[in-house]
């Protein structure tokens, strides 16, 4: 509050300053040629006998006037005269004490001089540079706010106190779980200053567009009822050298003001990309404004109060640098919600809106997998308005329908509707991987299993909690890995007569696995310790097409026959695991067309 009031102020001076400096411009530029001849000038002028003619113009309602003066030398002057009455005494007592006979002809002029001539124009300029001022001032940020702001733009830093909480969050229960032990800071500091615990000064939300990441940080400031100081990354893009660092700057400044606070940094992945990536050095601009932002990160106390919230949908492409201890060290992934997330997103989003009996939101939540909040949000307002526009007084599954074709098969199809069977697959699929990772001894356990599309390409993913760091892979490992790719197409072949495209990443990843044990690490007996490799990872691309293969095309075909050989052997070790637990696969996959997700516990129970 207190920045934007300032920042108003500070600007309202600029502006009258400007007016003053103009007002000075105008008089002094108007009044030079009255300044030459004055109306003692004209006095004695009278008294010396030397006018010809006296025009004297007078609006009636107002003394003041312009006397146009003929000398007798044909000269013309003009006077402005506060007080015609007094002029015409003076020409009168001329008249009679020196005896010359001057008659002021008086022409009555509407509103003249003075009021025509020197104010209006003088308005008319004000206007117009309050205009101007106010354009360039609307532009802020965009970067025509630069000449107003002199760098020292806040303009699209907003300060707000937020009245939401997590209550208006849905799902995402994980997600605020984590963010708990913020907000509890954020209240009472002092509890954890005292005892010397370490709070993360900044927390990283990462997730696809949509999924609720500014929703959030907003109702963490609102839950621990402190302001809320947020600014866009993008924002600082396109600014002059230097503007952007201090915003940044400026953002802290205040923050350390109002402490304890959330600061919130949108789309940090406009600034914080990967320094030195530029070609031609072109992004100096954000590259200062990144290495403020860390330099204000680094310089604050561990327990100032303040928290750094940033949110991003692409944490593969941020500086690597932001992520360090004591800057953004925590990450929160908000990820696309599963169908109990969903049936509460609708839930939060239906309560202002009438349904229709035959509306039933556990099924909408069923058929939107890979839906985000903002789609759903879309979804119901789609809905709304198609509703509106039939006249109804409230939401059928009609419209649910009609926006479901228009919100899933509409723009970019971010969000697209996946049937039944495809999910099915999908959860046989998974389910095949994460027996796999369970049963064989070097890999896993599984940490989740979640059908829920990706938005990277993928259906689904199944995620092993790696459990320790290993230095080296060993033959046997590498064996299970390449058991556990091939583990989602075995079980699709094992439940459904055809198979699908689903497993062309697996394929891809269990051959490069294969070629590198024969190739590369010596594994295979037949072709023994010998690098076939041609060293593919040289950054010129070009050199290995001017290489040739250090090997025959026997050897080749040896290398070939070799992979073969070992995909093949796991493939046949991997669908005896599997058929021999098809209990489990079963299991697995109702679990998982049910609850989209689960975790080790869940997963691990079926086996009991
Ligand atoms: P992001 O910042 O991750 O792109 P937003 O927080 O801007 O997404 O979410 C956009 C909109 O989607 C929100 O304003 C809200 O209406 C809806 N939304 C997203 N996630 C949720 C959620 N978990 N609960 C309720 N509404 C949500
Ligand atoms: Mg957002
Ligand atoms: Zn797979």
């Amino acid at each position: 509050m207190n920045s934007i009031k300032r920042n108003r102020f500070s600007r309202i001076y600029f502006f009258a300053v400007i007016l003053i400096l103009f007002m000075i411009l105008y008089y002094t530029s108007t009044n030079y040629q009255g300044s030459e001849y004055k109306y003692n000038d004209f006095l004695e002028d009278l008294n010396g006998g030397k006018i010809a003619q006296l025009i004297i113009s007078q609006n009636k309602e107002i003394p003041t006037g312009k006397l146009i003066i003929k000398r007798k030398d044909n000269e013309r002057r003009i006077v402005y005269v506060p007080d015609v009455n007094k002029v015409i005494e003076d020409v009168n007592e001329a008249n009679k004490t020196e005896g010359i006979n001057i008659e002021p002809n008086i022409s009555d002029v509407k509103r003249d001089s003075l009021f025509l001539t020197t104010i209006v124009p003088m308005l008319l300029l004000g206007v117009m540079v309050i205009v101007v001022l106010m354009i360039m001032n609307a532009n802020a940020g965009g970067g025509g706010g630069k000449m107003a702001n002199f760098g020292k733009s806040r303009a699209k830093m907003v300060v707000e106190v937020i009245n939401m909480d997590y209550s208006k969050v849905a799902g995402l229960k994980e997600e605020k779980e984590e963010l708990e032990e913020i907000v509890d800071f954020l209240k009472n500091p002092k509890k954890y200053i005292q005892l010397g615990a370490r709070i993360p000064k900044g927390v990283l939300l990462e997730g696809p567009p949509g999924t609720g990441k500014t929703l959030l940080a907003k109702a963490t400031a609102g839950e621990a009822g402190v302001p809320f100081f947020t600014i866009s990354g993008s924002d600082f893009v396109e600014m002059f050298v230097g503007v952007g660092a201090s915003r940044v700057r400026d953002l802290f400044g205040e923050a350390k003001k109002n402490s304890p606070c959330i600061i919130f940094i949108d789309e940090i992945d406009a600034v914080a990309r990967r320094r030195g990536t530029g070609m031609g050095g072109g992004h100096d601009e954000r590259e200062q404004t990144l290495n403020q932002m860390l330099v204000e990160m680094d310089g604050f106390g561990i327990n100032e109060g303040i928290i750094v919230m940033a949110a991003t949908n692409r944490v593969d492409i941020l500086d690597p640098a932001i992520l360090r201890p004591g800057r953004f060290d925590r990450k929160v992934m908000v990820g696309r919600p599963d169908v109990k997330g969903r049936k509460e997103i609708l839930e939060v989003h239906a309560k202002n809106k009438p349904l229709g009996d035959d509306v039933d939101l556990q099924q909408i939540a069923q058929i939107t997998a890979g839906f985000t909040g903002a789609d759903l949000e879309n979804l119901l307002n789609e809905a709304s308005i198609l509703a509106a526009k039939a006249g109804k007084a409230y939401l059928t599954q009609e419209e649910i329908n009609k926006a479901m074709i228009k919100v899933g098969i509409g723009k970019e199809k971010r969000s697209k509707i996946i049937s039944e069977k495809e999910k099915k697959i999908t959860a046989y699929h998974e389910s095949g991987h994460a027996i796999l990772f369970h049963v064989l001894p070097d890999v896993g356990p599984v940490h989740t299993v979640s059908v829920i599309p990706t938005g990277a390409g993928a259906a689904g993913y199944t995620m092993p909690l790696p459990s320790k760091d290993e230095m080296f892979l060993t033959k046997g490992k590498m064996l299970q890995d390449i058991m556990v790719g091939l583990g989602g197409r075995i079980a699709e072949e094992l439940i459904f007569d055809d198979i699908t495209t689903g497993a062309s990443q697996d394929i891809k990843q269990v051959t490069a696995a294969a070629k590198a044990m024969v190739t590369r690490y010596g594994f295979s007996q037949r072709l023994g310790l010998i690098n076939y490799d041609d060293d593919s990872d040289d950054v010129f691309i070009g050199r290995d097409l001017a290489h040739s293969k250090g090997y025959g095309e026997n050897t080749a075909t040896a290398i070939d026959e070799e992979i073969r050989a070992i995909i093949d052997d796991c493939y046949q070790k991997a669908k005896a695991i599997i058929e021999s637990h098809m209990e489990q696969l079963h299991a697995s996959a109702k679990l998982l067309m049910e609850k989209e997700k689960i975790g080790q516990e869940e997963f691990e129970a079926l086996f009991d």
